[in-house]
């Protein structure tokens, strides 16, 4: 066989489509099975040997070899929600005394991972303005096990400076891990910018419908690689075949649909800036970004999901802006085929100390595959309303 394609769209087309996969089908089996019989009594205990349906099937095989493609590096676990796969590197590499460094924009979960289950771990948790780039050296200490970066975090949308917190890593002996989730591994490699581990959420853009709930991990270090899956395996964790076929079909479409998402939500927010009732766009695609230019430098694309800070004033009038849409559905998801909206300011949590960048009430448009024009229409809409009032 050839080296592989270039081009990442062509590459998940034909991953994981070998005969043992597909039994001659495009897509691979649907494996459903916990029993797993093996040819003969000393293969029950062979090293290595495919003994139980927890460790996977056919299936997983297939949707690892898929997602293998995305951040050129290896997927080395898939589990069933992003959440799961966050959390993950901290119960695999961190220990009771050990210090950890969070970015203080996680996800909110990973955020109560940390405060909760951590702390009563024994582990201790600082986070850190997402701004500090190779000032990171100074937060170090002896029994630093791991770094976790969230770059942009999902509802503010700063953009870490993530090579030179790497090589910080690097140099210090400090395990870097990223919930790389915005960027679906399309937009940023960040295991080529020198991060030891990339997690994502695949329910997100990878799915792409709404409907399944799953994560992966990905590093290109064998022995960080073996530790995930030895605390996956003691844990317990597994996903089902049915979620991971449907997680490996989302995965064929997703540079197409992130094209879309991503020409959509550029428009949206440009047209969003035009309107005297928004303060401010958190989208670090756009020129007037503070972030701009360190997207740029890493990140080869944006994803269609961007803050959007209303007036100061219209504080007030939020929740009925949000009530008057009808395109936007509301809920807390994101990378989905449809149009979402929330508002962030019950669940914005930040205690590192640094410049907030918001000036008014903050929302979070997740831009779907529907016509552009048509969603600037219903915001349009619901602007007018609230004005009128
Ligand atoms: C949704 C999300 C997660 C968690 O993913 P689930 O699959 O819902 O558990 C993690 N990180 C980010 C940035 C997310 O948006």
């Amino acid at each position: 066989m050839a080296e592989k394609p270039d081009h990442l769209a062509t590459r998940l087309s034909h991953a994981a489509r070998d005969q043992a996969l597909t039994h001659g089908g495009v897509n691979p089996v649907l494996q459903r099975a916990s029993t797993v019989l093996v040819a003969s009594a000393d293969d029950l205990y062979a090293p290595d040997a495919w003994t139980y349906g927890r460790h996977g099937t056919t299936t997983h095989k297939a949707l690892k070899e898929g997602l293998s493609e995305l951040e050129n590096a290896p997927c080395c676990a898939v589990v069933s929600s992003g959440l799961l796969a966050c959390t993950l590197p901290f119960t695999a590499f961190a220990e009771p005394g050990d210090h950890v460094l969070v970015s203080d924009n996680v996800y909110g979960p990973t955020r109560r991972f940390c405060d909760r289950f951590l702390r009563r771990w024994g582990c201790e948790v600082e986070y850190f303005n997402p701004t500090i780039g190779g000032g990171i050296e100074t937060r170090i200490r002896a029994n630093t096990r791991l770094i976790f970066l969230e770059s942009p975090g999902s509802l503010t949308f700063e953009i870490a400076d993530v090579p030179a917190i790497a090589a910080v890593c690097r140099r210090m002996g400090v395990i870097s891990v990223i919930d790389n989730t915005w960027s679906a591994g399309v937009f940023l490699k960040p295991i080529d910018l020198g991060v030891d581990v990339s997690v994502q959420s695949t329910s997100k853009y990878v799915s792409g419908s709404a409907d399944t709930l799953g994560g992966a991990l990905f590093t290109r270090d064998d022995r960080l690689a073996a530790k995930l899956r030895d605390a996956a395996s003691d844990l317990g964790l597994s996903v089902s075949p049915d979620d991971a076929y449907l997680i490996l079909r989302g995965l064929r479409t997703l540079p197409l649909r992130l094209e879309r998402h991503s020409s959509s939500g550029l428009k949206v927010a440009r047209w969003l800036q035009t309107r005297a009732e928004v303060a401010k766009l958190l989208y670090p695609a756009l020129e007037t970004d503070v972030y701009h230019d360190l997207w740029k430098r890493d990140f080869k694309g944006a994803a269609g999901l961007f803050g959007c800070c209303l007036r100061p004033d219209l504080v007030g009038q939020t929740s009925q802006f949000l009530d008057e849409l009808k395109l936007f559905g509301l809920g807390f998801s994101w990378g989905g085929f449809e149009s979402l909206v929330i508002h962030c300011d019950p669940q914005l949590k930040r205690t590192a100390a640094g410049s907030t960048r918001l000036e008014g009430p903050l929302l979070r448009f997740s831009i779907g595959l529907e016509d552009p024009d048509d969603l600037i229409a219903d915001l349009d809409q619901a602007f007018d309303r609230l004005t009128r009032r």
